[in-house]
C-alpha cells in the first residue's frame, strides 16, 4: 500500500468499526446473508492489505483488484460514510466468492447503505422525504427524482423493515426482492449489465 492510499484506508477502517455498523442487522436477500460482523471484520483485511482502498472519480469496487475506490479521501457526512458501507458490502461477498448477478449484488449493497444511513442519526426518520436520494432541479427550479433514485427509495423501505423486524436474520420478501432488483435495473449505471454475473472470486 502506497503512503498515498493510507488516508482512504484509515477512513474506511474508521467507518467499518464505528458504532453505527455495530447496530446494523443481519438480512438475507436471495439466499445471500449480509453480516454486520463480517463487515466490521473487513477492517482487519484492510490492515493486512487483503482489501485495499483507493480513490477514483467514481466510487466502485473491483473484485479483480480487491480494491474499494472512493470519490473522496475521507467522508465528510453520513451519506459518504454510507457509501463506504455500500462498497465494503461488495467486498464482503467477493471475499466469500459468492455467485450472484449484478442486480443482486447492487441490491445487497444499496440496502446495507440505506440501513447504515438510517442508523446514523443524520436523517429525520419521521419525514419520508428525508432519506438517501438522487434528485435534480428542472428549468422551473422544482426538484425531481432521477432514475437513480429508485434504488434509494426501495432500499430505504427495505432497510426500515429489517430494522423493525426484531428477528436474528431478516429474510427480505420475494416481492421486495423483485422490486429492489427492478430498481437496480432502472438505474442508468446498471441498465445494460444488471443480469451479468459478478466476478466475485474470493481473496484472489
Ligand atoms: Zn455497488
Amino acid at each position: 500500500m502506497s503512503i498515498f492510499d493510507c488516508v482512504p484506508a484509515i477512513a474506511t477502517i474508521n467507518v467499518l468499526t464505528d458504532s453505527t455498523v455495530s447496530k446494523m442487522k443481519y438480512f438475507t436477500f436471495e439466499g445471500h446473508t449480509f453480516s454486520p460482523l463480517y463487515l466490521a471484520g473487513l477492517a482487519e483485511d484492510i490492515k493486512y492489505n487483503y482489501l485495499k482502498v483507493s480513490t477514483s472519480s467514481e466510487p466502485y469496487y473491483s473484485a479483480v483488484k480487491n480494491t474499494i475506490y472512493l470519490n473522496f479521501p475521507t467522508p465528510k457526512n453520513a451519506g459518504q460514510r454510507a457509501m463506504i458501507v455500500h462498497e465494503a458490502t461488495h467486498a464482503m461477498f467477493d471475499f466469500q466468492g459468492r455467485k450472484m448477478d449484478v442486480a443482486t449484488s447492487e441490491s445487497l449493497s444499496f440496502i446495507a447503505q440505506c440501513m447504515y444511513a438510517r442508523l446514523s442519526g443524520a436523517f429525520n426518520l419521521n419525514d419520508p422525504e428525508d432519506r438517501l436520494s438522487s434528485w435534480d432541479w428542472d428549468a422551473n427550479g422544482d426538484a425531481y427524482y432521477l432514475p437513480n433514485d429508485a434504488v434509494f427509495k426501495k432500499g430505504w423501505e427495505i432497510a426500515a423493515s429489517i430494522l423493525a423486524g426484531g428477528v436474528n436474520i431478516f429474510a427480505v420478501s420475494g416481492r421486495d426482492v423483485t422490486e429492489m432488483r427492478s430498481a437496480v435495473a432502472a438505474h442508468p449505471n446498471y441498465k445494460s449489465n444488471h443480469l451479468d454475473k459478478t466476478d466475485f472470486n474470493g481473496y484472489r
